[in-house]
């Protein structure tokens, strides 16, 4: 018999079905009759199926050692369940222990454990409620983000890893060499990248947007959904070495139909995510934080406020807060800033738009009075920055004085430079990190838990 997913039989299997489960076990019940009770999770959903094993069952011999975190499959037959709780219980008419876990050794024992201690057993966590919950979510928003874009006819492109284009303007690279840098450190005091793989500078991409911009100002529409790495020290619960972005890119749309775009497809994967993991979402907002289930549907049932940066200085200047950070025309908002406006003073996710030029990249477009650009910065409570975006700059004159302004060699972007010489377009897009969506949607504290292995500073094991 081939095996059925513990959700598809707790959902869909009638009294008197005989079914094939597999999983680990969580925990094990003998009782004085000479039965057991087995709780068995697979992964497929947050429950456990309660399994009832009789002593003349074959393979009950070997019952002593079905313990926590072992793993057995069971033939059996579903009755109702006589436990609260639970629509069906399974009743065995064999057990096979396929591998038995040491109870003095396991690590998950019943017990509760920390996020900080789970991380350092990163092969045995998702056998946890908490990562099985989070896997099923991740696995849901990323259904969810194809889904929204194939709707809407945009192709889906993958864009390199490896790049050898410089300072994409967000952030530390890391390189890729093969240039034995251990001999080279021995002798040598430069390294000759002209020696090395690709011939000159290669790292990883922190941005697949320059390449996203290639394909929308050639068919059109499009998307990347792919990994992105950024060697910030920032030991934040907010940044990963390496993350997940999706990034769409649209020719013909402005600001504005960027934004528009942006809170549709946010309020479309929590809306997704809330239908498709309705017990997994029930689980965070009872374990892990009380009120992400408001949060999120305050996020889905009204619109973004949309606010231009100056006047968001002006009101976290006049709000009497004290911050850590001072606030100042002209400066990169912290962290404290965007929560003190989404959480505390408009209670909504915020979209802010024009902000000025000096700490915004080269391909922002300009706007007339001189001083901003045409970015914005989606901002939603507990996260703040979720989305970064802005409108292009699709004058050729503009964007080489623009690069020049910001220290890069137009030349060396010739092939960017060449999409404002050859039939330019306005076009707009973003960039969403998909585990700060997915650290608002579960309510978790830390995003090294909100991706399967985390790499941040000094740390990149499993
Ligand atoms: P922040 O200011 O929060 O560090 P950023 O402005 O450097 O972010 P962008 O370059 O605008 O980030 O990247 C687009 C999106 O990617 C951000 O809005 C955020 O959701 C996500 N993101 C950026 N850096 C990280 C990171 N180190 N880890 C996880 N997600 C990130
Ligand atoms: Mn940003």
């Amino acid at each position: 018999m081939v095996r059925t997913h513990v959700a598809k039989v707790l959902k869909d299997a009638q009294p008197g079905d005989t079914v094939k489960v597999g999983g680990w076990v969580r925990t094990r019940r003998d009782s004085k009759q000479g039965f057991s009770f087995v709780e068995l999770n697979d992964g497929s959903c947050f429950s456990s199926i309660q399994v009832v094993v009789d002593a003349d069952t074959p393979g009950y011999d070997s019952i002593k050692d079905v313990t926590t975190g072992s793993c057995v499959s069971i033939n059996g037959e579903v009755k109702d369940s006589p436990g609260k709780g639970q629509r069906v219980e399974l009743h065995a008419t064999e057990l096979v222990l396929h591998g038995t876990a040491d109870g003095d050794t396991y690590p998950l024992q019943k017990k509760r454990h920390s996020f900080e201690f789970l991380r350092e057993i990163a092969h045995l966590r998702p056998r946890t409620n908490t990562f099985g919950a989070i896997t099923r979510v991740r696995n849901a928003a990323s259904a969810a983000v194809h889904e929204f874009f194939q709707d809407r006819g945009f192709y889906y492109i993958q864009t390199p890893v490896i790049t050898t284009s410089d300072c994409e303007g967000a952030g530390q690279m890391f390189s890729v060499t093969t240039l034995n840098l251990e001999r080279i450190a021995e002798v040598q005091t430069k390294l000759d990248y002209a020696q090395d793989f690709f011939g000159k500078r290669a790292a990883l991409t922190v941005s697949g947007q320059l390449e996203a911009e290639i394909f929308a100002c050639g068919t059109g529409d499009c998307y990347t959904f792919g990994p992105t790495f950024r060697a910030e020290n920032s030991n934040t619960t907010r940044h990963l070495a390496e993350f997940w972005m999706i990034e769409p890119e649209m020719p013909f749309y402005e600001l504005t139909d960027n934004m528009d775009l942006a809170e549709k497809f946010v309020q479309h994967v929590i809306n997704r995510v809330l239908e498709r993991c309705a017990e997994d979402m029930e689980f965070f907002n009872l374990r892990i934080d009380k009120t992400v289930l408001e949060t999120l549907r305050n996020i889905t049932e009204n619109e973004f406020i949309r606010l231009p940066y100056t006047e968001a200085v002006d009101i976290l200047q006049k709000s009497g807060q004290k911050f850590e950070y001072p606030v100042e025309w002209g400066h990169d908002l912290q962290s404290e800033h965007e929560r003190f406006l989404t959480e505390q003073h408009f209670k909504q996710p915020v979209i802010l738009f024009d902000y000025p030029r000096t700490i915004k990249p080269f391909y922002m477009r300009c706007n007339d009075d001189g001083k901003t650009v045409r970015a914005m910065d989606v901002l939603v409570p507990r996260i703040g920055e979720i989305i970064g975006g802005s409108q292009r700059e699709e004058r050729l004159d503009v964007l080489e004085s623009r690069m020049k302004e910001c220290g890069l060699e137009p030349e060396e972007y010739w092939w960017y430079v060449d999409l404002r010489r050859y039939g330019t377009v306005p076009h707009s897009g973003f960039g969403l990190g998909f585990e700060r969506l997915i650290q608002l949607m579960t309510g978790m504290q830390n995003i090294r838990d909100c991706i399967p292995f985390p790499r941040v500073p000094k740390s990149a094991d499993f």
